[in-house]
């Protein structure tokens, strides 16, 4: 493999080839999608990188596929691109209303769905329905090629993740919803519009004759990483719609809220099993 080296302060692939090389070759410089993360981080003097990977130009992270059961989507798929893609509607409703809770008409225009899963915010509002989705991550890089990761294992700690440092995230694929599913997304924050989240929910619940079979419940903002509810999720299976709603008493077990700017860790236990009780009582055979 022949690796191109540069001297240039913006590196500006046209190829995912092109950038995995540019990757390898140069790990100091900092990948940019829409940039509505790291241009604050820069602002606000958190990050200095001595050169910028700029991703924007790769088509192959570009656009939303659908093969058969499952959804692609590319990871400079916009939010405005996911919200108004019709695949995307139909086969996952609960990530089209996340897109469209982020910040604003602006931002949704410019950030990217890859963007805010490897900027890897606790705060993130995409992050807990694709774990929700149960969303697999393709990764690539020049020297091992392609390799994926399911959502559940890529957020290990706070901010750090499953990717290496020669590495892209290339796309997102999601799982469409098998028959039973029923999905769910709700953010709790100070305002409508340009808030972070207090609280954010993504979940998923599976019924077959009126019986929970598969239950996923993932929470943004009440730990140091996006959180799944193993506790939770385990009391839901095998109940009956109907009598769901009690699972949510045990979601404080599963949480790790901290007292912050935003909020307090006993307002966010309180709210994250109040919006998964309300929701789940709506759930009827
Ligand atoms: C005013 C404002 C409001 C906001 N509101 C919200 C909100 O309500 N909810 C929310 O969740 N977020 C919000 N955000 C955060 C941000 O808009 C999102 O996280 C967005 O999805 C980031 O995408 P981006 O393409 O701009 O990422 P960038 O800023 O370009 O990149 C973010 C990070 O990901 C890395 N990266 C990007 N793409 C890749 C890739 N393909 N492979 C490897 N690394 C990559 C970058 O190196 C960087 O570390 C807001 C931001 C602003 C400025």
């Amino acid at each position: 493999m022949t690796l191109i080296v540069s001297e240039s302060p913006v590196l500006d692939p046209r190829t995912l080839a092109e950038a995995l090389q540019l990757r390898a070759a140069h790990p100091e410089a900092m990948p940019l999608a829409g940039g509505t993360d790291v241009m604050v981080y820069l602002e606000a003097g958190v990050i200095d990188p001595p050169r910028w990977l700029n991703l924007w130009r790769l088509n192959a992270l570009r656009g939303l596929s659908r093969s058969g059961d499952t959804l692609r989507i590319g990871a400079l798929a916009t939010h405005t691109d996911i919200g108004r893609n019709a695949d995307a509607q139909t086969l996952a409703p609960a990530l089209v209303e996340a897109c469209r809770t982020v910040g604003a008409a602006q931002i949704q225009n410019r950030g990217t769905l890859g963007g805010n899963i490897v900027n890897a915010s606790p705060a993130g509002d995409t992050l807990p329905v694709l774990l929700a989705l149960d969303a697999v991550f393709e990764l690539h890089s020049a020297a091992r090629g392609e390799r994926r990761v399911p959502a559940a294992a890529f957020w290990q700690a706070y901010r750090k993740m499953d990717l290496a440092s020669d590495e892209l995230l290339v796309a997102v694929h999601l799982p469409a919803p098998g028959a039973g599913d029923h999905t769910h997304y709700r953010k709790v924050g100070t305002r409508l519009a340009q808030a972070i989240s207090k609280v954010v929910l993504g979940a998923r619940v599976r019924l077959d004759a009126g019986v929970v079979t598969e239950a996923r419940v993932a929470y943004g903002s009440v730990a140091a990483t996006p959180v799944r509810c193993p506790k939770t999720e385990a009391a839901l299976v095998g109940r009956r719609a109907g009598d769901l709603a009690a699972a949510a008493d045990l979601v404080a077990q599963d949480i790790r809220p901290i007292d912050d700017v935003r909020s307090t860790a006993e307002y966010r236990r309180d709210v994250a099993a109040r919006v998964l009780r309300g929701w789940l009582g709506t759930l009827t055979a």
